[in-house]
């Protein structure tokens, strides 16, 4: 496998490497297959967080016995140092081990670098001199956000969402972070299941000798496919230029990413798949969507409240609400159309 050196941490890492969230979804027997299976193979790096359930758990069941082969990033939401360093010491219980490599903040809304008080930046420096975790990491949405803190030096890495749909403006980090020698992770490379294409996925990202992708992996099928693309890389020709260019306008403008950061919606509306329902139904196997289940869940929009905490919340500056209204209107249409053809696949 190939591998790159993660900016100023000096790590050395797979430039294939591994999302573990989509395992959360997974029962832990093959979760711990699919994850050794993984190290078996080569992938030496794997992205985790305290949010994603059992996923650091997971990770700890299946690769502690190999700890100092590998490189492992886990993230907290904390907002306050206090509750940084307990949530440090739950990642190290369930991944097993003594030390993190990097910990990351987990999506802050500020830079923390800048809090006063009773700051998380000061609580990870403290982890730092104490050896439980190696670098002090960010994660975000917000390019205003991971600008600055490329910028500030206060972090060893950024993750940012990259893709081959990206806009200009957020490949901008791209370079950014190569003339600060700031580890590059790109988070969410098929954007949220939108993009289905994942050779020319690959490929785009493969472009970038210092990005390291976190593939979200939650089948053997998809490592297999994965690594058969890190086996033989495919270049990015001008058939996928043209491709990757098509992709772009189709997806272009103002399209939900999936990040989950609107929820939790107090109408319970499936934010992150409802508000892009027009879109997966155009890109996906759709019958899945038509099921009763998914139209009890696309009908709670008619509930929504307007409270906004959704659209106050969304790190893309969606218009949320309107945004469900437009994409359940497509919905019903969709249903009616489909219903009116083949009503037994409903
Ligand atoms: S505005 Fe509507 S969709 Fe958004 S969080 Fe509130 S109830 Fe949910
Ligand atoms: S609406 Fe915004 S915050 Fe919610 S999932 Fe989509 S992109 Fe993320």
């Amino acid at each position: 496998m190939e591998y790159t050196i993660l900016g100023r941490t000096g790590l050395n890492v797979t430039r294939t490497s591994f999302g573990v969230l989509p395992l959360q979804r997974v029962p832990m027997e093959e979760a711990v297959l699919i994850l050794q299976s993984a190290f078996n193979r080569g992938i030496n790096f794997y992205d985790t967080a305290r949010a994603y359930s059992d996923s650091e758990e997971k990770i700890g069941r299946a690769l502690s016995h190999v700890r100092e082969k590998i490189i492992i990033s886990t993230k907290s939401v904390a907002q306050k140092g206090e509750d940084l360093l307990k949530d440090l010491e739950t990642s190290l219980k369930n991944l097993k081990t003594d030390y993190i490599d990097i910990l990351q903040f987990h999506n802050p809304q500020f830079l923390p670098h800048t809090q006063t008080g009773d700051s998380i930046y000061t609580a990870a420096e403290k982890a730092r001199e104490q050896g439980k975790i190696r670098f002090i990491g960010i994660t975000n949405h917000s390019l205003k956000l991971a600008i600055e803190a490329v910028e500030s030096d206060f972090y060893d890495t950024m993750q940012f969402p990259l893709s081959m749909i990206s806009s200009q403006e957020d490949l901008g980090i791209i370079d950014l972070c190569k003339k600060k020698n700031i580890g590059l992770i790109a988070m969410k490379a098929l954007s949220g299941g939108l993009i289905t294409n994942a050779p020319l996925a690959f490929a785009f990202l493969r472009q970038f000798s210092h990005v390291v992708p976190i593939w979200g992996i939650q089948k053997m099928k998809e490592l297999d496919q994965l690594l058969e693309l890190d086996a033989k890389p495919p270049a990015v020709t001008e058939k996928m230029s043209a491709e990757i260019e098509k992709e772009k306008k189709e997806l272009a403008g103002q399209f939900c990413r999936a990040c989950g950061y609107c929820l939790p919606c107090p109408a319970d509306i499936p934010i992150p798949m409802a508000a892009r329902m027009s879109l997966l139904l155009n890109r996906m196997p759709w019958e899945q969507f038509l099921e009763p289940q998914w139209q009890e869940k696309m009908a709670r929009i008619d509930a929504c409240t307007e409270c906004h905490h959704c659209k106050d919340h969304c790190p893309y500056g969606l218009d949320t609400p309107n945004l469900l209204r437009e994409n359940y209107r497509y919905y019903r249409e969709f249903l009616k159309k489909k219903s009116s053809v083949d009503p037994e696949k409903i």
